[in-house]
C-alpha cells in the first residue's frame, strides 16, 4: 500500500474536468499538499493507507470556488450605502469613506473578514484589486488561502500610494516578493480606462508582457461610462484598450454589461477573458453582460461577486445561482447557462482567466487538493437527482461544511480552522462604530486628496 497524508471519501464527487461529470461514492487522495489520484473509494481503500481519512457520506465534493474578481477589504463597508444610483453612491458614499479611513489596519481587518466570509462560503482562491495588497497577502498567508492580489494603478493618490509610478513600484516590489510564493500570486490591476490614462496603461502593457502576468480592470461597466468615453476620446473604452495593445489573451475584463456584438468577436479572436459580477451589475443597475453570448463564442468567462460594499456577500454558491437565473432571463433562452456550466465558470474558467488552471480549478493528479465539500442531507437540498443542479438551483453556501487549501483543512465541520471568527466579528463592529461616529468617536482620518477602487 502506498501512504498519503490525506482521503477523502465523498458520496459525489464533481471533478469538473470533464465536464458536467459527477462521480459516485468517489474519493480524493492527497499526498504534499497535492491530488495524487481521483478515484472510486473502494479502489482508493486498497491502494492507500492514509494518516487521516474524511468520510462525507452525503456530501458532494467541488474543486474550491474562485472568486476571480473582488475588493476584499472593502466588506467593512458592506451595507455603508444601499439602494442608491452608481455615481451617487461613489462619489458621495464609497469614495469618501476610503479617502478616510483606508488603511493597513484597515486592509488587515477587512480581508481577514472577507477571507472568513469567503471560506465559510467553499471560496478558496480569490481575485482581488485594493490598496496595501502586502497586507492582504500576509493575511492570505496566516490564513492558508490561494490568492491573486492586484497591483493597482490609479491616476489619483490614496493613502497608499501618490501617483500611478508610485502604485507601479510598489506593485513591482510585491511581485518581487512574493513571485516565488506557492499560495500568492500578483496580477496588474489598472482600476479602469477611465481612471488611468494612456501611458500608464502602456506600462502596465510593456510589463505585463514582460513578466508575462494577467491585467485585471474593470470595462464597460456602464452605459455612462461607455458614453463618457466616446465624448472625451471618440472612442469607446475597450477600443482603447485594444489600440494601446491591451487586448490579449492576458486581458480580464471585469463587469462588461455593454458589448456589440463585434467587440465580443474582438474579445474571442483576441482570447481575452470575462470576469462576470451579476449581483454587483444588479444591485447598481449596471447592465446585463452577455455571458450567453461570450461563452457561445468561446470567450472564457469567470466569475466574481466584486466588493461586498456593491453586492453584498462574497457568496460564490449564490453567485452561480443568480449567473445563471439572469443568463437565461437575458438570453431569452431556459436551456442557456445550464448549472454544470456555472460551476465551470465559478473554478476552471477562473483558475484560466488567473494563468492558474495547471494549479487549481478542478480535481486532477497534480494540481493542488483546494477543495470544497457541500453537505446535500438536509431536507432543503432533497431529494438529489443530480447534485450539481442540487448544488446551484437549491444549496446555500451554509451548506459548506468542509473546505481545503493545498490539502490543508481551513473549514472543518463548518468551523473555520485558521481565522478567530469573534475576533474578526468584534474587528467589524468596531469599524462600523468608528466609520458610523465619525467626527465625535474616530480616529484620525487620512488627509490626501484620495480615491477608492470600487466599481
Ligand atoms: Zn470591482
Amino acid at each position: 500500500m502506498e501512504t498519503v497524508d490525506t482521503v477523502i471519501h465523498a458520496r459525489w464527487v464533481a471533478p469538473v474536468e470533464p465536464y458536467g461529470v459527477v462521480l459516485d461514492h468517489h474519493g480524493v487522495a492527497v499526498r504534499g499538499g497535492r491530488i495524487v489520484e481521483v478515484g472510486p473509494s473502494a479502489a482508493l481503500e486498497k491502494r492507500y493507507r492514509a494518516e487521516t481519512t474524511r468520510r462525507l457520506n452525503d456530501h458532494l465534493l467541488i474543486p474550491g470556488l474562485i472568486n476571480a474578481h473582488t475588493h476584499a477589504s472593502m466588506s467593512l463597508l458592506r451595507g455603508m450605502a444601499d439602494d442608491l444610483p452608481l455615481m451617487t453612491w461613489l462619489t458621495e458614499h464609497i469614495w469618501p469613506a476610503e479617502q478616510r479611513w483606508v488603511s493597513e489596519q484597515f486592509v488587515r481587518d477587512g480581508s481577514t473578514l472577507a477571507m472568513a466570509e469567503m471560506l465559510l462560503g467553499g471560496v478558496t482562491c480569490f481575485n482581488d484589486m485594493y490598496f496595501f495588497p502586502e497586507v492582504t497577502a500576509q493575511v492570505a498567508h496566516q490564513v492558508g488561502m490561494r490568492a491573486v492580489l492586484g497591483m493597482i494603478v490609479i491616476n489619483v493618490p490614496s493613502a497608499y500610494g501618490d501617483g500611478p509610478e508610485d502604485y507601479l513600484e510598489k506593485g513591482l516590489a510585491f511581485h518581487d516578493t512574493y513571485k516565488d510564493d506557492p499560495l500568492i500570486r500578483a496580477i496588474f490591476a489598472p482600476h479602469a480606462p477611465y481612471t488611468v490614462s494612456d501611458p500608464w496603461l502602456k506600462r502596465v502593457r510593456t510589463y505585463s508582457e514582460e513578466l508575462d502576468l494577467p491585467v485585471h480592470i474593470h470595462v464597460h461597466e456602464t452605459a455612462g461610462e461607455v458614453r463618457n468615453s466616446v465624448r472625451e476620446t471618440g472612442k469607446r473604452p475597450l477600443q482603447r484598450l485594444d489600440e494601446l495593445g491591451l487586448v490579449s489573451p492576458m486581458l480580464l475584463a471585469v463587469h462588461a454589461t455593454q458589448l456589440e456584438a463585434q467587440e465580443m468577436d474582438r474579445l474571442a479572436e483576441a482570447g481575452a477573458h470575462v470576469i462576470h459580477c451579476p449581483e454587483s451589475n444588479l444591485k447598481l443597475a449596471s447592465g446585463f453582460c452577455p455571458a450567453a453570448g461570450l461563452l457561445e463564442r468561446g470567450v472564457n468567462v469567470a466569475l466574481g461577486t466584486d466588493g461586498a460594499a456593491a453586492n453584498n456577500d462574497l457568496d460564490m454558491i449564490g453567485e452561480m445561482r443568480t449567473a445563471a437565473l439572469l443568463g437565461k432571463a437575458a438570453a431569452g433562452d431556459p436551456a442557456a447557462m445550464p448549472a454544470a456550466a456555472v460551476l465551470r465558470m465559478a473554478t476552471l474558467d477562473g483558475a484560466r482567466a488567473l494563468g492558474l488552471d495547471d494549479v487549481t480549478g478542478s480535481l486532477a493528479p497534480g494540481k493542488f487538493a483546494d477543495l470544497t465539500a457541500v453537505s446535500l442531507a438536509g431536507l432543503d437540498v432533497q431529494p438529489v437527482y443530480h447534485p450539481i443542479s442540487q448544488l446551484v438551483y437549491a444549496a446555500t453556501r451554509h451548506h459548506v461544511t468542509d473546505v481545503w487549501v493545498a490539502g490543508r483543512p481551513l473549514v472543518h465541520d463548518r468551523r473555520l480552522t485558521t481565522v478567530d471568527t469573534g475576533e474578526a466579528t468584534a474587528q467589524a463592529m468596531a469599524w462600523r462604530d468608528r466609520i458610523s461616529g465619525a467626527g465625535s468617536t474616530g480616529g484620525p482620518p487620512n488627509t490626501d486628496e484620495t480615491r477608492g477602487l470600487e466599481a
